[in-house]
């Protein structure tokens, strides 16, 4: 029940109407019989500062930021993870003692959840599209200590800015998606991994599509693993011409809720998180 003295954590983003977070965290929130609510918080590029400086005054436990903030708050947080400062980007804060926001980012364990079972190690990833996701799923395959990956992108300059932030990690390299030597890349690869929002279920589109389109996976063979970061629709286009191809897949689903397992247990301060409650919860809504 709401009462006088429910706290809240708040989702910051701006669109945030597609979020599952609040049907997942409310979940977990209600199993561990916490006195407080997760909602969602548009919030507009001019009033970003107001609103998160606000949040420090009131009953407000933490947040998750999203697009198109996760390097917008960075200048309003107080204490900044090693994690959060290397990949430049940040989607949990909590209020420290002083009442001043502590910064983190669970996208990485997010990402590397569904892999840990599957005790890949010194192998070869690919990596689609140089966005946001790209660099959480760079720093996991990094930490799964894979001995080469590759960054494919349609965009020379967001690809440039990615490998200069990860200079220090010998084994990356990027590709533009019209590179020659992608074929075999593609046919050799032990892991490929999709960051590109292509094949996403959106309002404007329907069509069922696949990153770089199908002739980029003509060497595809069932010795590499798709993951897909896409939660919604699952499998995704691509995940379904790779099981036609006898591949093993992975959704987004495990990372989504992983992260989000790693930001609750970031505001309760290590509290055991449940996560088939929260996989429960989104099984339920989907
Ligand atoms: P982002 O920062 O906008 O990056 C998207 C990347 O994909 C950019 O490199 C972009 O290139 C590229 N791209 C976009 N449209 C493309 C197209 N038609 N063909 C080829 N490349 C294209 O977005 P993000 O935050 O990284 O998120 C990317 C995806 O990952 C989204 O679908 C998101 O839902 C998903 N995701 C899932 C989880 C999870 O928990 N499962 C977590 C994070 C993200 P340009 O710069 O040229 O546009």
């Amino acid at each position: 029940m709401i009462t006088s003295k429910t706290s809240f954590i708040g989702l910051i983003g701006n669109p945030v109407t597609h979020s599952l977070s609040p049907i997942m965290q409310n979940a977990a929130l209600k199993y561990l019989g916490l006195d407080w609510i997760y909602i969602a918080i548009p919030c507009k590029d001019e009033d970003l500062k107001l609103i998160i400086n606000s949040l420090k005054k009131i009953n407000c436990i933490g947040l998750n930021i999203t697009i198109p903030y996760k390097q917008k708050v960075f200048e309003l947080c107080e204490e900044i993870s090693p994690i959060a400062n290397k990949l430049k980007a940040i989607n949990t804060l909590k209020l420290n003692s002083k009442r001043e926001w502590e910064a983190t980012n669970t996208d990485v364990e997010g990402f590397i959840y569904p892999l840990k079972s599957l005790n890949i190690s010194k192998r070869q990833g690919v990596v689609l599209g140089s966005g946001g996701a790209a660099r959480s799923a760079i720093q996991g395959l990094i930490n799964l200590n894979f001995s080469k990956i590759t960054v494919i992108s349609r965009n020379k300059n967001s690809l440039n800015n990615l490998l200069n932030n990860f200079a220090k990690d010998k084994q990356i390299r990027g590709l533009l998606n019209s590179d020659l030597k992608i074929s075999n890349l593609i046919e050799e690869t032990d892991l490929i991994v999709n960051t590109t929002p292509v094949g996403m279920k959106t309002e404007f589109n329907q069509e069922k599509l696949i990153p770089y389109g199908k002739s980029f996976w003509k060497s595809l063979n069932s010795k590499t693993i798709i993951y897909d970061l896409i939660y919604n629709p699952t499998p995704t286009p691509l995940l379904e011409l790779s099981e036609q191809k006898g591949c093993q897949t992975i959704d987004g689903t495990q990372m989504l809720i992983a992260q989000g397992a790693k930001s609750l247990s970031f505001w309760t301060n290590g509290l055991e998180v449940p996560f088939e409650i929260m996989q429960d919860a989104l099984r339920k809504y989907l």
